[in-house]
């Protein structure tokens, strides 16, 4: 047996005093496409936040590929590389184009020339159906289409995984299915995901399993099917007909 893409082992967060993250454990297989759902202040971005180590850890193990990236001595740049992040907000840089939003982590990051950044930045583009907005500055881009390139810059890194939290909270409702179809698209590629999303059409259709999490516990994992129609806990049950 080859090792999953991701392992995650009795992972443990505290702020303070209040543990927010208790023994979390589970593997996502290459390809796989996770939908992480909970209640507001579950834990759902500190657990995404733990597995790129923009919050560390304070106990388990986090695994990518069968390297321990919770290692303190594990570079965290390299770990940024590897695992691509998507935000609810969305943070181009203003001053710059929606390609050059893009050449600038490859350029800098990456260590990528001009001319292949650039090359590699519009086909990113036009996976995410940007192609012609190339040279527009974010404020002439819709919500969607900002988020667009946000996720077109962080596969341009070539990541082995993508984490996304809640891609399109802040996004009026009728932009949120460009971006979602970009997500459904990533997946149906094989792109290996976890994602925090109230897109339950997206979940039921594209997530090879969901994860719901409450008060920073894993109450139950399993597929859309299992959670949506045949909940084993009820807390679960209970949760998605409040959403749904
Ligand atoms: P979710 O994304 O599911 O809404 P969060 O991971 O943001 O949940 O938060 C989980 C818990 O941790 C909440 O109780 C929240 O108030 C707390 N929390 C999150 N970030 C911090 C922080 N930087 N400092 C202190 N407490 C935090
Ligand atoms: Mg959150």
């Amino acid at each position: 047996m080859s090792e999953p893409l991701l392992r995650i082992e009795n992972l443990q967060k505290s702020y303070g005093d209040e543990e927010v993250l208790h023994d979390i454990s589970f593997e996502m297989e290459e390809s796989d496409a996770f939908v992480l759902i909970g209640p507001s202040g579950s834990g759902k971005s500190t657990l995404l936040r733990c597995v790129n180590r923009l919050t560390e850890p304070d106990g388990g193990d986090i695994y990518l590929d069968g390297t321990r990236t919770s290692d303190p001595e594990y570079d965290v740049n390299h770990l940024r590389r590897e695992v691509g992040m998507v935000f609810q907000d969305i943070n181009l840089f203003a001053h710059l184009t929606a390609l050059e939003n893009i050449t600038l982590g490859l350029k800098k990051v990456a260590g990528m020339d001009e001319s292949s950044a650039e090359a590699r930045a519009r086909a990113e583009l036009e996976q995410v159906g940007l192609a012609d907005q190339a040279d527009s500055y974010p404020a002439e881009l819709s919500g969607g289409q900002q988020q667009r390139v946000g996720i077109a810059r962080a596969l341009a890194m070539d990541p082995k995984l993508m984490l996304f939290d809640e891609p399109t909270s802040s996004l009026d409702p009728e932009l949120t299915g460009e971006v979602v179809e970009v997500m459904r698209q990533l997946a149906e590629e094989g792109m290996t995901m976890l994602v925090v999303t109230h897109e339950m059409g997206f979940a039921r259709s594209a997530a090879t399993q969901m994860l719901f999490l409450e008060d920073g516990s894993l109450v139950e994992q399993g597929p859309p099917e299992q959670l949506f129609d045949a909940p084993e806990e009820e807390r679960t049950g209970q949760f998605l007909k409040r959403i749904t």
